[in-house]
């Protein structure tokens, strides 16, 4: 990483997952497993576990937290997200665990700028 001696970047980096402008390093989280900055407004929004698996799921399937934010997403998108998972399975003959189909439909809440946290509170809603 490139950056002066006052701290501020020489070099354009970008939030692993806001995708945001990171201008200074004070407070921004480093991966263990992935690499990956992450500002310091998302490495305050969200634990250390779920920022790991944040990045994971960005990593395997792309886009960034709120890609999608302007679209609504709601239980009703989230249950549609689900079925629309199930299909392409069908289609590509493949079988999928349970936890894939989380992580698909969790990395769908992500990029509409639904946290963990939101997403598994709509689901407990959902489900009761
Ligand atoms: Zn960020």
């Amino acid at each position: 990483m490139i950056f002066t001696s006052s701290g501020v970047l020489s070099r354009r980096i970008q939030c692993a997952i806001c995708n945001r402008d990171i201008k200074s390093l004070q407070g921004v989280y480093q991966s263990k497993m992935l690499h990956g900055v992450v500002c310091k407004n998302c490495a305050d929004m969200f634990p250390p576990d779920d920022i790991e698996m944040i990045l994971n799921l960005f990593f395997l399937y792309g886009g960034y937290f709120g890609k999608e934010g302007d679209k609504p997403f709601s239980i009703e998108h989230l249950a549609i997200s689900l079925l629309l998972v199930g299909e392409k399975m069908k289609e590509d003959n493949k079988t999928i665990s349970i936890d894939e189909v989380h992580q698909k439909v969790m990395h769908q809440a992500l990029i509409h700028g639904i946290s963990p946290t939101e997403y598994n509170n709509k689901l407990k809603k959902f489900l009761k």
